[in-house]
């Protein structure tokens, strides 16, 4: 940030504030804190500030906490909730499956029903595979690419998050201090992972790092696997023509395109990140919108690969995998987003653009350096004068002073990610988007 001196915002004040309002949230923590190792469920709530709120509702696009305070909800489940919560037409569908059973460990016709809608909706998917989580479907991704290529190594980017396995979950958020000393090594993010992933990790957005990887390694490359828009380090967008080039390079040397869709599918568009960008990868994983806040994964790619699967040489497992809530969920969702020619993204983009305007020109109407990165359903805040391009240029950006931003957003009754990131749903609307806006004046005030 240079010399500029942020202004300070009375956090304090917005803390005790939000202790006096929350007081149920502050106790059930103390409790949970005694069984739950941190109190949380995922590890990264644990950072919520002031402290990890409790909820018992959502509705539409509010939440309400255990004190009875109804917040606007940006955060949606971390992305999941594209149609905000508790939606009428998936719950409906939900409760018609409920009462015939969880899950069967066999067959039903929600499984081709939804693996059809699919097809029809995503450019890649001539066949499609369930799971529960991002996570795991990942890992069959990137499994089913060692099997077809005979290849054992795969390309990662730097800042990208494809889950939580040891085998990817490498360079994620590293330290500038952490990227001097090991970069281009994969940097582990916690104690006791497994560090021989065979993942080779570049810069996103560095055409140059990428040939090189390819002139060393290309011959052992089984994948480039990359979020198509870097949703987790600052909803970064490929340069022009990025896309393309790794389409090109992974083409001409064998080598699985993969992307990671998990955040980006039914979002970006009807059809993901790759009917938004017209760039059709090899295969794509899925999961968050798409099971509208139910655990499903989806993996979706070429028959030519996905021909592995079926002939049972790849291991696709789960007990889980594809029962009928999840999937009465999934076609619920699906239905209200391909619902009159996709007018929910129409709305969504129209919205976020608005808000992602007003949110602009109120941080610099305080003189506060701010840029935005990507829009519509998802983007971010970054306070910071340079639109970054890579994981690394969202360093110099005044985190601290966003997390005092979110803390005082929640004390005016809204839930933000506290990392910058905006998620919108197809249930927000103009009252809502005006609320935030005041709200945010009132917060940097
Ligand atoms: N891939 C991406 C791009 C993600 O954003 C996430 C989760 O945030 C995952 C994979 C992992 O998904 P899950 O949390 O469902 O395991």
């Amino acid at each position: 940030m240079g010399t500029y001196e942020a202004p300070k915002l009375n956090v304090h004040q917005r803390e005790e504030s939000l202790r006096r309002k929350a007081p149920g949230s502050v106790s059930r923590h103390e409790r949970a804190l005694k069984s739950l190792a941190g109190g949380v469920s995922s590890g990264l709530r644990r950072s919520a500030k002031p402290f990890p709120l409790y909820f018992s509702s959502g509705s539409g696009p509010h939440i309400e906490d255990v004190d009875g305070n109804r917040y606007v909800d940006y955060m949606l489940g971390w992305g999941p909730l594209i149609l905000g919560h508790a939606p009428a037409a998936v719950s409906e569908e939900i409760r018609l499956h409920l009462g015939r059973g969880y899950t069967f460990g066999g067959q039903h016709d929600l499984e081709f029903e939804v693996a059809e809608m699919i097809q029809k909706i995503v450019p890649c998917a001539e066949r499609v595979a369930f799971a529960n989580s991002g996570t795991e479907i990942v890992q069959v991704a990137l499994r089913l690419a060692r099997a077809y290529t005979g290849r054992q190594k795969y390309l990662k980017f730097e800042g990208h998050y494809h889950g939580w396995d040891d085998s990817v979950l490498l360079s994620y958020h590293p330290s500038a201090t952490q990227i001097a000393q090991f970069y281009p090594s994969p940097i582990p993010v916690g104690l006791g992972q497994r560090v021989d992933s065979g993942a080779v990790v570049v810069e996103w957005n560095n055409q140059s790092a990428v040939e090189e990887a390819f002139r060393v390694h290309g011959a052992e490359l089984s994948a480039v696997i990359c979020e198509p828009l870097l949703c987790n380090s600052g909803c970064i967008p490929a340069k022009p023509g990025f896309l393309e080039f790794l389409r090109k390079i992974t083409q001409a040397n064998g080598t699985l395109l993969i992307f990671d869709e998990v955040i980006t599918g039914f979002r970006l568009a009807l059809g993901g990140a790759q009917q938004h960008y017209g760039i059709v990868p090899d295969l794509a994983t899925f999961a968050k919108a798409v099971g509208g806040g139910m655990p499903l994964s989806v993996l979706a790619g070429r028959e030519v690969y996905m021909d592995r699967i079926a002939s049972g040489e790849v291991v696709h497992a789960g007990t889980l995998n594809g029962n009928p809530i999840v999937l009465a969920a999934a076609k619920a969702t699906l239905q209200v987003l391909s619902a009159n020619g996709g007018e929910a993204y129409q709305r969504m983009w129209s919205l976020g653009e608005t808000l992602k305007e007003g949110l602009l020109r109120r941080f610099k109407e305080r003189n506060i350096p701010v840029v935005a990165t990507a829009g519509g359903p998802v983007f971010q805040i970054h306070l910071q004068n340079k639109e970054p391009h890579t994981y690394r240029d969202t360093l110099m950006s005044n985190k601290s002073f966003y997390v005092d931003f979110a803390v005082a957003m929640l004390d005016e009754g809204i839930v933000l990610l506290q990392d910058g990131r905006w998620y919108i749903s197809a249930a927000h609307g103009d009252e809502e988007i005006a609320r935030t806006l005041d709200a945010t004046s009132r917060a940097l005030a």
